[in-house]
């Protein structure tokens, strides 16, 4: 396996992620990023359908766990309060060490694990490092110049993978 940033999955958006899907791929515990995956930047709570899609993933066994390198306490634990999920803040993705502690926490393998994130330099490498399923999901807006330009810098990466690396 190689370590370059390639997702192993894409999805549109979060919820397009089934219970079904996960279930069919062995995974007991989907890692979420916060921001642009779950909602945008700036969104104080979850809209209600996000908080729909945790039931259905929840009742089907399947552990959530927000991984966030965000610095913002107040707003990470509110989106955990919401979603009913423990939270990680200052992540620092791409390590893998937070969601290695997660693992660790829930007593989940690596190959048990994925991580579902809206970043290839951040939240898939991180995913590939600590050797979990990593899944891209289309940001959910890019609402400035800065998150559009590194967009078009992992172009590479959200093409079809090359044969080479699979
Ligand atoms: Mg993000």
């Amino acid at each position: 396996m190689s370590f370059l940033p390639f997702p192993k999955y894409k999805f549109q958006k979060l919820s397009d992620i089934t219970a079904d899907f996960l279930v069919e791929k062995g995974v007991e515990l989907l890692m979420l990023d916060l921001d642009n995956t779950v909602a945008p930047y700036g969104a104080e709570t979850p809209p209600e359908h996000t908080l729909c899609w945790a039931e259905s993933i929840r009742a089907a066994g399947i552990g959530l766990y927000i991984i966030s390198n965000s610095r913002k306490e107040g707003r990470v634990k509110t989106f955990a309060q919401a979603l009913g999920v423990p939270y990680i803040l200052r992540a620092k993705k791409p390590s893998p060490r937070k969601p290695r502690e997660a693992m660790l926490a829930l007593d989940v393998k690596p190959e048990n694990a994925a991580l579902a994130g809206d970043q290839i330099y951040t939240d898939v490498l991180s995913a590939k490092l600590a050797g979990v399923t990593p899944i891209l999901i289309r940001p959910i807006k890019l609402s400035n110049p800065l998150l559009a330009l590194r967009y078009v810098l992992e172009a590479p990466f959200r093409r079809p993978r090359p044969r080479a690396d699979v």
